[in-house]
C-alpha cells in the first residue's frame, strides 16, 4: 500500500475536504498513474450527495482521469512508465459474462467496478476511490491510452461525457442525412454536439438557458431551440431521426418524443434521481423507441478517445484549483459551467 492524498465528502451534505487514504500498490496487471487533471461530471455531485441512494463514504468523486504513468506491473504490455494514460467511470468488470465478452463492460452482468464508490475486487473489503486525488492504481485493461496531440486538461471529460455521448451516437448509426436533437448543454450536452456535428449530422439543441446559444452554434449546433417557448417546440414536431437528452434534472420528456419522426428514437443518458413519465401514445402513434445508454466499453472508449485526435475535438473546459471544488459543485448545479470543470490535480499536495 501507498499513502495518497485526495479530496473527499465524509457525508451526503458534507463539502468535500483533503483527505488521506491508502492505495494498493500496483500487481502484475497494475498501470499506476499520477493524476494531472480530473473533470467534474455531474454524476459526481450525485453520488457525493446520495441522490442515486446511499453512498459510500468517504467518496472520493472523479471518473474523468489523465495522467501519467508512473509504474506498471510485470504482466503490463501496453503501457510503460512515461506515456500519458487515462481512466473513465470503470476500473474492474467479470470480464466473463456475455456483455465482457462483447466488450460492452459497462452492462456487465454482475455489475461493473466503479471507479468510485465502488468494491475493488483486487483489495476484497475495500472500495474504489476515483480521480479527485494525486494517484491511481489501474488494471491494465481498464486504462485508455490518451492521445499525445490534444490538450491534456480538455481531454480528461472525454473519459466520461465524452464517451457517454459517443457511444450512443454510434449505436444509433447517426451520420449525414439525419437530423439530431441534443437536450442540455452541459457536460455531456457540449460533447453530443460537438460529436454528432463532426459525424456528419444535421444538429439542433435544445436548451432552457437563452445565454447558451451562440456558443452552441460555435460548439456545432446548425439550429437552437429555447425548450420554454411552446411555439418555437410545436414547429419542430416531428422532426428528428434522433434525440440525446443530457438533462440532469427532472423534466418533460413528452415534448421531445413528440420531436420525433416516426420510427425516431429518444436516448436518455441524462440521470435525474427522480422518475420521469411519459404517455405511451407517444410511442405508439408513431412506432417511436425511448431507450437509455451508459457510458461505452473499453474499446469504444478508446476508439472515441482516437476519434477526437483525429477530428482535434476536446472538451471545452474551465481548470479550477483543487481548493475550489465545493464552489464548481454549485456552479454546476446553478447551470453555470462552460461547459466541464476540470480540477488541476498536479497543483494537490502531495
Ligand atoms: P451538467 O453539466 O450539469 O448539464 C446538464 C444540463 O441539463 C444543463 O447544462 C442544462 O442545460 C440542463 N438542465 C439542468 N437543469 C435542467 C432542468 N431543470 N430542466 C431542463 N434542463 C435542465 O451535467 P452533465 O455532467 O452533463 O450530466 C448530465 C446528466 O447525465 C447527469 O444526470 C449525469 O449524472 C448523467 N450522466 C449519465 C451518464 C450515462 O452513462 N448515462 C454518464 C455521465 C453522466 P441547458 O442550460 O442547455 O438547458
Ligand atoms: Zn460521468
Ligand atoms: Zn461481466
Amino acid at each position: 500500500m501507498f499513502a495518497c492524498t485526495g479530496y473527499a465528502a465524509q457525508s451526503a451534505d458534507a463539502p468535500l475536504a483533503p483527505f488521506s487514504f491508502e492505495r494498493r500498490d500496483p500487481g502484475p496487471e497494475d498501470v499506476r498513474i499520477e493524476i494531472l487533471y480530473c473533470g467534474i461530471c455531474h454524476s459526481d455531485i450525485h453520488t457525493a450527495r446520495s441522490e442515486w441512494g446511499p453512498a459510500r463514504y468517504p467518496v472520493v468523486p472523479g471518473h474523468e482521469i489523465v495522467g501519467r504513468v508512473s509504474a506498471v506491473g510485470s504482466a503490463v504490455s501496453g503501457f510503460k512508465v512515461g506515456d500519458l494514460a487515462g481512466v473513465g467511470c470503470m476500473v474492474d468488470s467479470c470480464r466473463s459474462c456475455a456483455s465482457c465478452r462483447a466488450g460492452l463492460e459497462q452492462y456487465c452482468e454482475t455489475g461493473f467496478t466503479g471507479t468510485y464508490n465502488g468494491a475493488d475486487k483486487k483489495t476484497p473489503g475495500v472500495q474504489t476511490f476515483g480521480g479527485y486525488a494525486k494517484a491511481i492504481v489501474v488494471d491494465q485493461g481498464f486504462v485508455l491510452r490518451v492521445p499525445e496531440n490534444l490538450e491534456l486538461a480538455a481531454v480528461a471529460p472525454l473519459l466520461c461525457a465524452g464517451i457517454t455521448t459517443f457511444s450512443p451516437l454510434r449505436h444509433w448509426k447517426v451520420g449525414p442525412g439525419q437530423t439530431v436533437g441534443i437536450v442540455g448543454l452541459g457536460g455531456l450536452g457540449h460533447m453530443g454536439l460537438k460529436l454528432a456535428h463532426a459525424m456528419g449530422a444535421e444538429v439542433t439543441l435544445f436548451t432552457t438557458s437563452p445565454g447558451k446559444t451562440d456558443d452552441a452554434r460555435r460548439l456545432g449546433a446548425d439550429h437552437v431551440v429555447l425548450s420554454k417557448e411552446p411555439d418555437a417546440m410545436a414547429a419542430q414536431a416531428g422532426r428528428f431521426d434522433f434525440i440525446l437528452d443530457c438533462v440532469a434534472a427532472k423534466h418533460d420528456i413528452e415534448a421531445y418524443l413528440r420531436l420525433l419522426k416516426r420510427d425516431g428514437t429518444l436516448v436518455q443518458v441524462g440521470a435525474p434521481p427522480e422518475p420521469l413519465s411519459l404517455n405511451v401514445f407517444s410511442l405508439i402513434l408513431a412506432r417511436r423507441t425511448f431507450a437509455g445508454s451508459l457510458i461505452g466499453g473499453i474499446a469504444e472508449t478508446q476508439e472515441m478517445l482516437d476519434f477526437c485526435a483525429e477530428h482535434g475535438i476536446v472538451c471545452d473546459i474551465e481548470l479550477i484549483q483543487p481548493d475550489q471544488i465545493n464552489h464548481a459543485y454549485e456552479r454546476v448545479i446553478a447551470n453555470d459551467v462552460k461547459y466541464r470543470f476540470v480540477i488541476d490535480m498536479n497543483a494537490l499536495a502531495a
